[in-house]
């Protein structure tokens, strides 16, 4: 896929972080946030559609309030705080370009349940088609650590797979992905392009971001591996690149640019790769791996050498390599107890060991999506 494709792509998804929108001290950087509104608006009469996902609740709060919390009670009333004034700020700013914007607020459930990933992708499906432009952050006032996506970058790919965007732009404080840390490493290099993202490039990315965001490099690295997976380009970029949206939109070469593997998946696989919550993870052998990854396999009892969790019939697990990387996740035709006794065995011993053999396939093809590259 070449960058050229973006001036064809109807859909975008643009995450800002608190730091391309707020000073150090929280307090709204009123200069940049209306640039960026200005130029979404004009590419929004360009007959694009756009899905902006902000950051900056608890930064806003904490320059309101002029406290920093320390405990997560406090954390959630400062975010109910900044995210009042947020988007009072971007019902100002676009409503001078006459856009009409919209407040969605999320939480972990809302993809993790199927129905609900279904309804969040209506209503959004729904304001596109109205000419709104849906403003999302996630719903910190609620969400405490189960229902916590934990940071933007991660909500902003479950976004673009769920509103089945063509493009996802993360702008940021830094101008993509380099090949080691550009704040320690005056000749790091700005990788331009990346197919695959390694193990390596995960364990390099392992720092913290800003004091009021949540993510990193590592988290928009998880992001990617998403959106890859998803059949959607994705774009880091440093929002200080003035226009950067519009000439990313336009095929330039900005940033690091995220290959996808694959087509998009359709919704039920869709579900799986990206809101599904796994109850528990298959660790397969390196032939398994290979068989599922490069030849289009299902996953059998024989390939799979540890069982972890407690599952039933149904549930969704994640298959993961000798490495512990997840690979792919799918819907497990086995119990936990059931697949512990016939892993490392031959299909045709199933019978034998359980009693009846109801299925050959440990996770079947048809029920499973892969998260790596074939
Ligand atoms: N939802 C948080 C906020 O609006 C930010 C989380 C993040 O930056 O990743 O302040």
């Amino acid at each position: 896929m070449d960058r050229k494709c973006f001036q064809d792509c109807k859909r975008l998804v643009v995450k800002v972080g608190t730091s391309s929108i707020t000073y150090p001290t929280g307090k709204i950087n009123l200069g940049k946030m209306e640039l960026m509104v200005r130029e979404l608006s004009d590419l929004h009469n360009s007959g694009r559609e756009l899905i902006l996902v902000s950051s900056g609740a608890v930064g806003a709060g904490i320059g309101k309030l002029g406290s920093t919390p320390t405990s997560m009670p406090q954390k959630q009333a400062i975010a109910a705080v900044g995210q009042g004034l947020l988007m009072q700020m971007y019902e100002k700013l676009f409503s001078e370009y006459s856009k009409c914007i919209a407040q969605v607020l999320l939480t972990r459930d809302c993809f993790s349940n199927p129905a609900r990933y279904m309804n969040s992708r209506n209503t959004i499906f729904a304001l596109l088609e109205y000419g709104v432009i849906p403003i999302v952050n996630e719903n910190d006032t609620v969400a405490v650590e189960e229902l916590k996506f934990g940071d933007n970058d991660r909500l902003s790919a479950m976004v673009a797979c769920n509103a089945e965007a063509d493009l996802l732009i993360v702008l940021s404080d830094i101008d993509g992905l380099y090949d080691s840390d550009p704040r320690q490493n005056k000749g790091a290099r700005l990788i331009s392009e990346v197919s695959t993202i390694t193990e390596a490039m995960e364990a390099n990315s392992r720092s913290r971001g800003s004091s009021m965001s949540s993510g990193g490099m590592f988290t928009k690295l998880v992001a990617a591996r998403m959106t890859m997976a998803n059949g959607i380009p994705m774009v880091i970029a440093s929002s200080d690149e003035r226009d950067a949206v519009r000439r990313i939109a336009g095929g330039e070469k900005l940033g690091t640019f995220f290959i996808p593997h694959r087509e998009s998946y359709a919704p039920k696989r869709q579900w799986l790769a990206v809101g599904s919550e796994p109850r528990g993870s298959l660790t397969v052998d390196v032939g398994a791996e290979e068989a599922l990854l490069r030849k289009g396999k299902s996953l059998l009892p024989s390939g799979v050498v540890r069982a972890d969790g407690e599952f039933e019939v149904g549930d969704v697990v994640s298959i993961r390599g000798l490495s512990g990387r997840e690979l792919a996740r799918g819907i497990v035709n086995y119990t936990c107890d059931e697949t512990r006794k016939i892993m490392g065995r031959h299909s045709s011993e199933i019978a034998g060991l359980l009693g009846s053999c109801d299925y050959e396939e440990l996770v079947h093809r048809n029920n499973m999506a892969l998260l790596e590259s074939s």
